[in-house]
C-alpha cells in the first residue's frame, strides 16, 4: 500500500504541530511520500508564511524595506529548527534567500520559499529526502501542469527504497524558472504525486475532522461527512465549501485514487474519504439522503420577458453572448414559456450593469427586463436524491413553512444537486432549517 500524506499549513506551523506530524508519518509504514505547505499559522493572531511572502515581494517592488517583514519568516523557522534540535543549517538558506531580496527578484521564487523551507524542515525531521519540486513538477508554456514531463522527470529521479518529502505549491518552467500555483496549490502537489506514484491512497491532513455537511459558521456543529464522491464534493467547492483546493482532484480521479481528509490534531478520527463512486460503502451503510448543504450569497438575476420567447430560436443564445461580451459567466439560465432568466455573480456584473441592460433591450427587441439582486444561491448536493423520491418536495414545503420565498429552482438531470435562490437575508436560516430537516 501507498500513501501520500500532505499536511497543510497550519499542520506544519510550529514545532509541536511537526511532532504531531511526526507521529501519523511513524504510525503507519505506508506513509512513506510526504507533501508540505508553508507554516501557516499557529493562532489566530498569528500569520502565514505565504502571506508574508507576498508582503515582502510588494515592500521590494515598491523599494520600501522589506527585511523587517522577512524577519519574521526567518524568526519563524528558526524558532522551529532549534526546538526540534535538527541538523539543518537554515541560516545559510536563509541567507541566500536574503541576497536575492532585491527589485528583480521573481515573485514566484519568493513565495515558493515557504513550502521549500517548511519542507526541508520536515524532511530532515522525519529523516526522510527532500526533493525539490523543481526537479520534477513540471509547467509547460502555458502555464498548465504537464503530468507526462512530470512523471517522467519523477520517474528518473525516484529511488524507490527512499522515503521523500516534497514542497507543495510550486514547480518549473520549460526554462527552469519557478511557477506557483494558485492559493492552496500543495493539495494540487499532494494529488500530483498521488497520481505519479500510482498511490493506493492521497491524505490530506489539515486542522478539521473531514469535510463537514454544513459551514459550522452558519450551523452550530454540524455533522462531518463520511463518504462523498468527487463529483459532489466538486458542486459542494463550486458553491462555496472550501476544504480541498478545486483543481487537485483531477489528477486523482484519473487514477481512480481516494482521498481522505484527516485531522492532524485529531489523527484517529477517520476524517472523510473521498472517492470515485461510493457504491461498495453504500450497500454497507445506506447513504445520507443529503450528503452537503453549501451555498453563495450575492447573486444577480436578469429576467427577460418577451411573448413566446420559448419558440424562438437564438434568442438565449443572443443575450448569452452579450454576458459573453462584458466577460461575466452565467450560473444558471431558468426559462418558462414567455421569460428567461440569467443568473449570475453580483461582482462580474455590477459595474457593466447599464451597458447590459441596454444591450439586451437593443439586441433582443425584449417586451421587459428586470433585475432581482440579492439573491443567494444554496445547493442541496447529494448522492442518494436521485433514489429518494420527493426530496425537492420537502425542501420546498420546510423552507416554506419557515416563511421563506423560493424565487429559483434549478436541478440537474444527474439528480446529485438541488439548487434553490432565496433573499440574501434568509440565506441562514434556509440552511439550518434543511439541515435541521433532512440531518438532525
Ligand atoms: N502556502 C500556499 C498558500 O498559502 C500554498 C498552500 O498552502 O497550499 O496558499
Amino acid at each position: 500500500m501507498l500513501k501520500v500524506a500532505k499536511f497543510g499549513g497550519s499542520s506544519v506551523a510550529n514545532s509541536e504541530q511537526l511532532i504531531k506530524v511526526k507521529q501519523i508519518i511513524e504510525s503507519d509504514a505506508d506513509r512513506r511520500f510526504v507533501v508540505s505547505s508553508a507554516a501557516g499559522k499557529s493562532n489566530k493572531n498569528d500569520y502565514k508564511v505565504t502571506d508574508l511572502l507576498y508582503l515582502t515581494y510588494a515592500h521590494i517592488k515598491y523599494g520600501v524595506n522589506a527585511f523587517d517583514i522577512f524577519g519574521l519568516i526567518e524568526e519563524k523557522y528558526k524558532k522551529i529548527v532549534d526546538e526540534l534540535s535538527i541538523n539543518y543549517d537554515i541560516e545559510k538558506d536563509l541567507n541566500e534567500i536574503k541576497t536575492m531580496l532585491k527589485k528583480d527578484i521573481s515573485e514566484d521564487y519568493l513565495v515558493s520559499r515557504g513550502e521549500y523551507l517548511s519542507s526541508k524542515i520536515l524532511a530532515e525531521y522525519l529523516g526522510y529526502t527532500f526533493m525539490d519540486a523543481t526537479e520534477f513538477i513540471s509547467f509547460d508554456y502555458n502555464k498548465k501542469i504537464d503530468l507526462v514531463e512530470t512523471k517522467k522527470k519523477f520517474d528518473s529521479l525516484f529511488d524507490k527504497n527512499k522515503c521523500y518529502v516534497f514542497p507543495g505549491f510550486y514547480g518549473a518552467m520549460p526554462n527552469g524558472d519557478i511557477k506557483v500555483m494558485s492559493r492552496g496549490g500543495s493539495d494540487i502537489t499532494g494529488s500530483i504525486v498521488a497520481n505519479i506514484i500510482d498511490a493506493d491512497m492521497y491524505e490530506n491532513w489539515t486542522d478539521v475532522s473531514g469535510i463537514l455537511v454544513c459551514d459550522p459558521r452558519i450551523v452550530d456543529n454540524p455533522k462531518s461527512i463520511k463518504y462523498i464522491t468527487y463529483e459532489e464534493l466538486r458542486e459542494m467547492s463550486y458553491m462555496g465549501a472550501n476544504v480541498l483546493h478545486d483543481e487537485a482532484i483531477f489528477p486523482v480521479k484519473d487514477k481512480n485514487i481516494p482521498i481522505n481528509i484527516r485531522n492532524t490534531n485529531d489523527y484517529l478520527s477517520e476524517g472523510t474519504y473521498i472517492f470515485k463512486s461510493c457504491e461498495k460503502v453504500d450497500k454497507k451503510e445506506k447513504p445520507p439522503i443529503i450528503t452537503g448543504i453549501t451555498g453563495r450569497k450575492d447573486f444577480w438575476v436578469f429576467t427577460v420577458r418577451k411573448a413566446g420567447i420559448s419558440n424562438v430560436p437564438g434568442v438565449i443564445f443572443k443575450a448569452l453572448e452579450i454576458f459573453t461580451r462584458f466577460n461575466v459567466s452565467i450560473e444558471s439560465v431558468p426559462a418558462s414559456v414567455d421569460t428567461f432568466s440569467i443568473v449570475v455573480e453580483k461582482n462580474a456584473v455590477e459595474k457593466y450593469q447599464y451597458e447590459i441592460m441596454n444591450a439586451l433591450k437593443d439586441e433582443l427587441e425584449t417586451d421587459d427586463i428586470m433585475i432581482t439582486r440579492d439573491i443567494a444561491l444554496i445547493a442541496v448536493v447529494g448522492r442518494g436524491l436521485v433514489s429518494n423520491i420527493g426530496i425537492a418536495g420537502k425542501i420546498f414545503n420546510i423552507v416554506g413553512e419557515n416563511n421563506i420565498s423560493v424565487r429559483l429552482i434549478n436541478q440537474d438531470t444527474d439528480e446529485i444537486n438541488i439548487t434553490i435562490g432565496v433573499e440574501n437575508r434568509y440565506y441562514e436560516q434556509t440552511i439550518n432549517c434543511i439541515y435541521d430537516k433532512f440531518m438532525k
